[in-house]
C-alpha cells in the first residue's frame, strides 16, 4: 500500500521532474521568441510559466499516462475567474515516464479554455468549500489541441507556430464569442469530412440552444461565427453560395484525444 507521504513525495518528484524539463526545453507558442520561458513562483495560481517577449502565460501539466478525457486542474472559482477576465493560460500537458523520459507534450490554446469546457468536481470531505474543476478535453476544439512532442521529438517550432498562432487571432473575440467559436468548430467535426452548409449545422440546433438559451437568432449567429473562423484561417468558403469546408485536416494530438 502506498502511504500518504511516498505519494506525496510521488507527486512532488513529478513536480520536479516535468518543471524543471520544460523549464530546459520549453518555448514560446505565441511569439518567436526562442528564449528560455520565465519560471512563475507561485504567485498567479493558474499561470506557472510566462514568455519574457510576449507575455504569454502556460500552465504546466503532467501525468503519468495518457491522461484520458479531462484533465485535472486546481481552484475551480480560481479557473472560471481567469477565463471571465480572458486571462486563462495555455494548457501545456506533459507525459512523462518513470525513467525520466517524455514521449508527448501537447498544447492547449487559451482561447478555447472556455467557460463550458470547465467542470467543478466534487469537494473532498475534508475540505468541503474548496471546489477543484476538471477540463472537459471533448469540449476543446481539434484546431486548439497542438502537438508539440509526438514519440520523444519535438515537433518542428515553426509548424506549432503557425497553427498556434491561428488561433490567437481569436483572442480579440469576448468570453461568450469563444464558446461560440469552440461549439461551431466542435459540430463541424461530427459532419462528414468535406463540405458543408449552414443548415448541416443547424441539425443540431437544440445542441446550440442548450448552451446559448438567450439567442433568438442562430442560422445568423452560426454564419457570423463561420466568418469569423474564416478570418483566422480556419474555415473556408468553397463557393458564395454558402460551402463551406475546414482548412486543411486538422488532427489533434494524440495525447489529447
Ligand atoms: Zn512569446
Amino acid at each position: 500500500m502506498v502511504r500518504d507521504g511516498e505519494f506525496r513525495s510521488g507527486a512532488q518528484w513529478a513536480r520536479d521532474f516535468t518543471e524543471r524539463w520544460w523549464a530546459e526545453r520549453g518555448y514560446c507558442f505565441a511569439c518567436h521568441s526562442d528564449d528560455r520561458l520565465e519560471v512563475l513562483e507561485n504567485n498567479a495560481p493558474c499561470w506557472d510559466f510566462r514568455c519574457r517577449a510576449c507575455g504569454h502565460p502556460f500552465q504546466l501539466k503532467g501525468s503519468l499516462n495518457k491522461s484520458g478525457t479531462t484533465v485535472q486542474d486546481g481552484s475551480y472559482k480560481v479557473m472560471t475567474d481567469y477565463i471571465r477576465r480572458m486571462m486563462s493560460p495555455t494548457f501545456v500537458l506533459l507525459r512523462y515516464t518513470r525513467d525520466r523520459t517524455v514521449p508527448q507534450v501537447a498544447a492547449v490554446h487559451c482561447v478555447f479554455i472556455t467557460k463550458d469546457a470547465i467542470v467543478p468536481r466534487k469537494p473532498l470531505t475534508a475540505r468541503p468549500s474548496y471546489v477543484m474543476c476538471s477540463v472537459r478535453l471533448a469540449d476543446i476544439p481539434m484546431q486548439a489541441k497542438i502537438s508539440v512532442v509526438e514519440n520523444f521529438s519535438f515537433v518542428k517550432k515553426d509548424k506549432v507556430r503557425e497553427q498556434f498562432q491561428k488561433l490567437s487571432s481569436l483572442e480579440n473575440r469576448q468570453v461568450k464569442g469563444r464558446g461560440w467559436m469552440a461549439l461551431i468548430l466542435n459540430l463541424t467535426q461530427r459532419l462528414p469530412a468535406g463540405n458543408f452548409r449552414v443548415d448541416d449545422l443547424l441539425a443540431f440546433r437544440n445542441e446550440i440552444e442548450k448552451q446559448f438559451p438567450d439567442n433568438r437568432h442562430v442560422r445568423e449567429k452560426v454564419r457570423q461565427q463561420l466568418q469569423f473562423l474564416r478570418n483566422a484561417g480556419l474555415v473556408q468558403f468553397v463557393d458564395n453560395r454558402g460551402t463551406f469546408r475546414l482548412t486543411g485536416n486538422p488532427v489533434a494530438s494524440r495525447l489529447l484525444l
